[in-house]
């Protein structure tokens, strides 16, 4: 019954078909440190190969650990397939690379995490890939993007520091009138939002942040929608139509639901083609890491969000804060994107311009005292960073202002301590914000 459960909570902890260790009914699962599978026989190890049959040939490719945390994130999302990777970054670069090829382009969201804007603009540029950036406040400058080279879209759920929600069904129908998948990275809001229910073809995570949730490993994964056709425009998505000749001449739109019965082409074409070829997999150890932060995860995102929801309240009512950023403060057809995509909360990320600019912002940061201040979001614990002069120090100034980025923006990952401390450590330093530094006294 807990299989076909909808619901999060139980998904976490019984989705998959993991029920227990088949080897030793152990109920944790286990962690698999192996390289390599003994076979059957001379003619099950061709099957495998040959993929006439499913089952376990390398742990670069795929590890029966890993095979737990891939089908409960597959779960949580409402998706068919998932492939884990070393981290949240590898699984944006396969999912790009998994449908484009030198020549080809694609169209992302200019609202994105640093890294992947320098993924974007500078490595894959050198591999031939070109992006072209659209901005969604408008869906239709997707539309305006395309040209007959361009394999699919690429933008983020709930991208930092902007926090505005992408819009995701208004693009995805662009795209599908277009035979073009739309790949959401859906890292920052995990549970709260599934963009596959709204027409994405695919969605990419970091597993590092809230699903690991503890800020001890780091993963990454790309979940297979099974709702996209890849076969329906042929010269659309040549990856999946044209013969594969490192595999046997494979056409992977049409062998892949020959061999499984479910329309699974991309997850499996990541998995043999780009696991094989790239490496870049996710240790079993890791997957296990990330195994017990998934478990808790739909507890930890309702705290998360009531605390994010409790101190936004406090901080539009501080004097030293210019300005709060927050999903559901955005208004007309942006912050009504909120209530169309979300539920059961609103993130746990919060935006704040401190009065005072660069300086204050920086002596506010320097004066908590219970957050943390790093490069990470999505930990139990509270964390802070100054976007500009960190997570985004590598982008020009026209990107930076593109991000949403300005001088003074502190970007706040709201844990799940108790509300009043996390509240009252703001206070202190927003106070001590405002005060000047003995330096300026002296
Ligand atoms: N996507 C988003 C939205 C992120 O915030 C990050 C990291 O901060 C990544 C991808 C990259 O993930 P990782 O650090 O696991 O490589």
């Amino acid at each position: 019954m807990s299989k076909q459960s909808k619901n999060p909570e139980t998904i976490a902890l019984h989705g998959g078909d993991y029920r227990s260790d088949p080897a030793t009914t152990a109920v944790a699962v286990p962690i698999y440190r192996t390289t390599s599978y003994q076979f059957n026989n001379t003619g099950h190890a061709a099957n495998l190969f040959a993929l006439k049959e499913f089952g376990n040939i390398y742990t670069r490719i795929m590890n029966p650990t890993n095979d737990v945390l891939e089908k409960r994130v597959a779960a949580l999302e409402n998706g068919l397939a998932c492939v884990t990777v070393g981290s949240g970054q590898a699984a944006s670069t396969f999912a790009i690379v998994n449908v484009c090829q030198a020549g080809d382009n694609f169209v992302s969201s200019t609202d994105l995490y640093g890294g992947t804007v320098n993924l974007f603009t500078h490595t894959l540029k050198k591999l031939g890939i070109e992006v072209r950036y659209a901005d969604p406040s408008d869906p239709k400058n997707f539309e305006k993007a395309i040209d007959e080279k361009t394999r699919c879209f690429y933008a983020e759920t709930l991208p930092n520091p902007a926090l505005r929600v992408f819009p995701i069904k208004e693009v995805s129908d662009i795209g599908r009138k277009h035979n073009i998948p739309l790949i959401m990275d859906n890292t920052a809001a995990p549970i709260i939002c599934k963009p596959l229910d709204h027409g994405a073809a695919v969605v990419v995570h970091s597993l590092t942040k809230f699903i690991g949730g503890h800020g001890t490993v780091i993963g990454g994964c790309l979940v297979d929608g099974g709702n996209f056709d890849w076969t329906a425009d042929p010269k659309r998505q040549p990856l999946f139509n044209e013969p594969d000749m490192s595999y046997g001449g494979a056409k992977w739109g049409e062998v892949v639901p020959q061999l499984t019965g479910a329309n699974v082409s991309f997850a499996v074409r990541a998995r043999v083609c780009l696991l094989r070829d790239l490496g870049a997999p996710l240790s079993p150890d890791n997957a296990w890491g990330i195994i017990q932060g998934l478990e808790t995860a739909p507890l930890r995102m309702q705290q998360h969000c009531s605390n994010a929801t409790k101190v936004v309240d406090f901080l539009q009512k501080h004097k030293n804060v210019e300005r709060v950023i927050y999903p559901t403060l955005h208004k007309g057809a942006i912050g009504d994107r909120t209530k169309k995509y979300f539920s059961g909360g609103n993130g746990a990320l919060v935006g704040i311009e401190v009065k005072g600019g660069v300086e204050a912002g920086k002596k506010f940061i320097e004066a908590l005292k219970m957050f943390y201040h790093v490069a990470n979001i999505g930990d139990a614990r509270s964390l802070a960073i100054h976007p500009a002069t960190t997570t985004h120090s590598q982008l020009t100034q026209e990107e930076l202002l593109a991000a949403g980025v300005t001088p003074g923006y502190v970007r706040l990952s709201i844990g799940i301590e108790h509300p009043d401390d996390i509240i009252a450590d703001l206070k202190q330093a927003l106070d001590a914000s405002g005060k000047p530094s003995l330096k300026a006294v002296s």
